[in-house]
């Protein structure tokens, strides 16, 4: 049997925390606030930001959607990230990404102070998590492995493999459980388009966290028997049982994988509801270093 390990109790114990941290919100204070940097509502990432609202909400803190105008090029984005970063009234800032040319995503959102970028996701966030000082760390990688943790899969000293070494997903997840404690201690083999075949770089591995975006990817065929899998993909398919519409699937071939694989995370359900929750949580704690001066580095 391949156990079926869902994000949702995984995003209720953080999100309690982070109900707790922001308990602690004094009167008169800013609460603590989070605004998405977008395209535009017609923009891939309209679906992201009708999630990140709603928890935001559920949660107390205060949620705006900022579209750049209509024309709005690379220089307009970071003149608006730089308003951001000096705004005392803003506490985490999300910028939609990849953005198509002519932007930098990169370039623009290093606007943001470490504490304010709460996806992590900027060069300077980035190296600090190599130089193991980390403020925020990417909520994907974070919830890839508060997933991994709290269903106890093999990661400490053991034969791990990451597929995908994306700048904002597959490579900071890696770093993240190749590290000495608190990173995960995991011997962590990194695989992407150019590593070769799939089966024979996954041999060995105990736990696979798939990060790629190609539906049925990981496989009996290439996916060792009893091994755990993360999947972190996330893809829009036509959706067979209702006609014109789409649904998400992961990178894993559930029917393939089910009785095979040790355990498996579904899509949707597993890693997404915990990113968003890994999101709200970074915002309070930015919260806390950029208001009340707690655990600055
Ligand atoms: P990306 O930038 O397109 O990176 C995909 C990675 O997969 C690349 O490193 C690529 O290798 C590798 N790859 C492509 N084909 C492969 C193959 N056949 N075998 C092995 N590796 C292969 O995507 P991303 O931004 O990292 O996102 C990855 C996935 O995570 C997407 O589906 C995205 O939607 C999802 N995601 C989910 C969440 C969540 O909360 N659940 C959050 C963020 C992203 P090369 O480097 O050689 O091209």
């Amino acid at each position: 049997m391949t156990t079926r390990l869902d994000g949702k109790p995984v995003a209720e114990a953080l999100d309690k925390a982070t109900r707790t941290a922001i308990a602690a919100v004094g009167s008169g204070a800013h609460p603590p606030s989070l605004v998405s940097v977008h395209r535009g509502l017609d923009s891939p990432f309209r679906f992201y930001l009708r999630r990140q609202a709603k928890a935001a909400t559920a949660l107390g803190i205060a949620f705006r959607d900022l579209p750049l105008e209509p024309g709005d090029g690379p220089e307009e984005l970071v003149a608006t990230l730089r308003s951001l970063d000096r705004d005392p009234a803003v506490h985490g800032v999300l910028v939609e990404h990849p953005l198509p040319p002519p932007f930098d995503f990169f370039r623009a959102v290093d606007e943001l102070r470490p504490e304010k970028d709460v996806d992590g996701v900027s060069p300077r966030n980035l190296g600090r998590l190599v130089g193991q000082r980390p403020v925020h760390v990417p909520a994907v990688a974070r919830a890839a492995l508060a997933i991994a943790r709290h269903y106890r899969l093999p990661l400490d000293g053991e034969a791990v493999a990451v597929v995908g070494r994306s700048t904002t997903v597959g490579l900071p997840l890696a770093v993240l459980l190749a590290s000495p404690p608190p990173g995960a201690n995991a011997g962590v083999t990194v695989l992407h388009s150019k590593s070769g075949d799939l089966a024979d770089r996954l041999r060995g591995a105990r736990t696979i966290f798939t990060c790629v975006g190609r539906p049925g990817l990981l496989t009996r065929a290439n996916v060792p028997e009893g091994a755990h899998v993360v999947d972190v993909g996330v893809s829009s398919v036509a959706d067979p049982d209702r006609p014109g519409t789409q649904k998400a699937v992961g990178d894993a071939d559930v029917r393939s994988l089910e009785g095979w694989a040790g355990s498996l995370t579904p899509v949707p359900g597993g890693v997404g509801p915990v990113t968003v929750a890994e999101l709200m949580a970074a915002t309070v704690r930015s919260w806390q270093i950029l208001v009340r001066g707690e655990g600055a580095t």
